[in-house]
This record gives C-alpha cells, structure tokens and sequence, in this order.
C-alpha cells in the first residue's frame, strides 16, 4: 500500500475534503492512501478507475480482522419494543428457563464485540434450560437480530496507484 504525507498546500487540505472512512477533514502532515473506486479490472489497465484518498490508518484498520455486535430488531413475532435498533452490551441468562437481564444502548462504540459472525449467532441462541414443551429455551430469540461488522466496510483493496486517476485531486 503507496502512502502519502499530505503538504499543508495540497487542495486534499485546501478544501478541507474528508477521508471516505472516518469522515475527517484531511489535515496537512495526514498519511493517506488512495483506494481504487472500483475492483481493478484482469487487463491492468488501471488508467481509467478512479480513486479516493483515504486515511492510511483507516484503511489499514479497514483491512484488519473485523468485529462483529448484536443489534436486536423487532421481536420473532412481528412486533417492535424498546430493544429494537439498539446494540447487545449485555446478556445474564439467570436461572434455567428464565428470559434473563438484557443490556442494549443506542451507541454501536458500547456494544459488546464477538471476534466472528459465527460467534455472535452462537451467543444470540445460547441456551438456558428447557421450554414446557421440552425444547431448549433461547431466550435472545425472542428478537431477531442483525449481526454486522463494527464500523465500516471497504469492498475494494488497496493498490500501487501509479496511472490511477484521482477524484479527489490528488496528482
Ligand atoms: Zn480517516
């Protein structure tokens, strides 16, 4: 990845243009890198795709392993509650069979992180004891949830971006 040391002149800095990422303005003295707007195309011929500068840092924490949070929608059956749209910081399963203490908040930054999507669905349908009807109790399941990567995704890798054509004007 080709990074660049922003000059307090460059028109990055000028006109106080944001990084795609952590949407803060560019800053002289920035490390940034540009990213290819769209995948490469097989030819090589890199001349005709597009670019935006990016934050070096942000680009890298991008790339790095992903975390994954909780956040619960409505309930199984339809129905919204005061859960919905918040993010899992919390769960105590309590006694078997018990619905147990849910922790939600409205900040993702508060949300408890799980290392994998596969983790998180495994927390989501833990099990607590036995329902009456002899199958498992999973308390969690009463919400459907969506479970989605912390922050921000970047669909595109980074590239040596010489012949790459900025529109952000970096040149
Ligand atoms: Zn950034």
């Amino acid at each position: 990845m080709k990074e660049y040391i922003l000059e307090g002149d460059h028109p990055l800095v000028l006109d106080k243009m944001c990084c795609d990422l952590c949407k803060e303005p560019f800053q002289a003295d920035d490390r940034i890198t540009l990213i290819p707007k769209d995948p490469v195309p097989d030819d090589g011929k890199t001349h005709t795709v597009e670019a935006v500068a990016m934050h070096a840092v942000c680009v890298r924490w991008a790339l790095s392993a992903r975390e994954y949070t909780i956040q619960f929608m409505v309930l199984a059956n339809g129905i919204s509650d005061e859960h919905e749209g918040e993010w899992l910081v919390s769960f105590e399963p309590g006694p078997p069979g018990s619905r147990g203490v849910l922790k939600t908040t409205k900040k993702e930054k508060e949300a408890m992180c799980f290392p994998s999507h596969s983790a998180a669905a495994e927390f989501w349908r833990q099990e607590n004891g036995t329902r009456a009807d002899g199958k498992p109790n999973r308390p969690l399941t009463v919400w459907t949830v969506m479970i989605e990567p912390v922050g921000v995704d970047l669909d595109v890798e980074p590239v040596d971006v010489d012949g790459i054509r900025s529109s952000e004007g970096f040149s």
